[in-house]
């Protein structure tokens, strides 16, 4: 039996096996920045088939159009990340132990003690750690240096590794209960969602979906990507990192969360590189509302998305981001809902089937 359109929709919106499927590939990948290669693969291999033009830029980024129909249309650009914070092999010592540093923002204490995968095969090793038996009191109590700590891959595949090669947490994404624990579910949600856009587009714009690289160290990918598209209005889809423990140690309520888990899409209104377009800020409000679906405004405050080189792209691009909340992010596992994820995907198709060129027809009065 052929489905209906709207079921077609209706079934690409809601996060089933197959979409699973895809997230669990898409967070299992090494995708350390600025060797993006085994994420990239994943969404060649996904859209090539549906989208009207395919290329892969100068710097890696993927970039994908699928053109709607009708007249004046709404060049849209949607911008997902794909690379991680991860590590890079920078010297080989003996024993086949290895220096490192950090690609992206990573805490150096998180580092003690974490298996890692190495290199493009998933060589496993762990980040040494000096056992509670050897630690002084002392020690306890002092600043963890990344560069005092070392991979160590055991003596037989050491060989196989060179400097340059990256290496991420070895967590394996799981599904427990209504949440999802991965690692890099930033940006991997994202790129899952636009992967989904790009197969259900709405016909009354041209989505331009650009998989970008190199977003942990200078969001140096989107750059040229917005730069190559040259879109009318931008939205970054990303994940944000959640605040919403709820206190302890004497504090009183939680004030300061930014973003929590179970609220819905985070849409941002200003972060540390952008202030949002508020006609886009209000067409995603609207779109979240007529449709029932949840939602929550970023906290303004840190952080940033592509958006933050988007926007000054050319002579200005109309931006904003929304992003999948999460817990612990650019830790070794992160924590989110399966609600929020499948509610940023409904809320983008929503929101991206009520614009027209009236959008941004008037100039900037608002
Ligand atoms: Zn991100």
């Amino acid at each position: 039996m052929t489905k209906k359109p709207e079921e077609k929709t209706k079934q690409l919106l809601n996060i089933g096996k197959d979409q699973m499927d895809l997230l669990e590939r898409l967070c299992n990948a090494t995708a350390v920045s600025g060797d993006e290669q085994e994420v990239r693969q994943i969404v060649l291999d996904e859209i090539t088939p549906i989208a009207d033009q395919v290329k892969v830029d100068a710097m890696g980024n993927v970039l994908a159009t699928k053109l709607g129909h009708g007249e004046n249309r709404v060049r849209v650009m949607l911008a997902a990340h794909m690379d991680e914070i991860g590590l890079m092999i920078v010297k080989k010592l003996e024993d086949n132990l290895f220096e490192f540093v950090r690609v992206g923002g990573i805490d150096e204490r998180q580092l003690p003690g974490k298996a890692v995968l190495v290199g493009r095969d998933h060589l496993p090793g762990v980040i040494g750690a000096k056992p509670i038996h050897m630690t002084t009191a002392q020690e306890l109590k002092n600043k963890i240096d990344a560069s005092d700590l070392r991979i160590d891959l055991g003596l037989e595949i050491g060989e196989k590794v060179k400097p340059g090669d990256r290496a991420t947490f070895a967590t394996r994404f799981e599904v427990l209960g209504p949440s999802i624990k991965a690692k890099a579910l930033d940006n991997r949600f994202g790129v899952a969602i636009l992967i989904a856009l790009l197969k259900n587009a709405p016909e009354n714009i041209d989505l331009l979906a650009a998989f970008t690289v190199q977003e942990e160290v200078g969001l140096r990918g989107a750059r040229v990507a917005a730069y190559a598209f040259d879109p009318d209005m931008a939205i970054a889809v990303d994940s944000t990192p959640t605040n919403d423990l709820p206190p302890w140690d004497d504090e009183d309520e939680n004030v300061q969360y930014n973003t929590r888990l179970d609220a819905g899409p985070a849409i941002y209104v200003m972060d540390r590189m952008t202030i949002a377009d508020r006609r886009l800020v209000n067409l995603l409000c609207a779109a979240a509302e007529e449709a029932g679906i949840p939602y929550q405004l970023r906290q303004p405050g840190g952080g940033g998305t592509d958006a933050g080189v988007i926007h000054r792209t050319r002579s200005g691009i109309p931006s904003t981001s929304v992003s999948v909340p999460a817990r612990y992010a650019h830790t070794a596992a992160s924590i989110a809902r399966m609600s929020d994820w499948e509610n940023t995907l409904r809320l983008l198709h929503a929101a991206l089937s009520k614009i027209t060129p009236d959008l941004l027809a008037n100039e900037r009065r608002d």
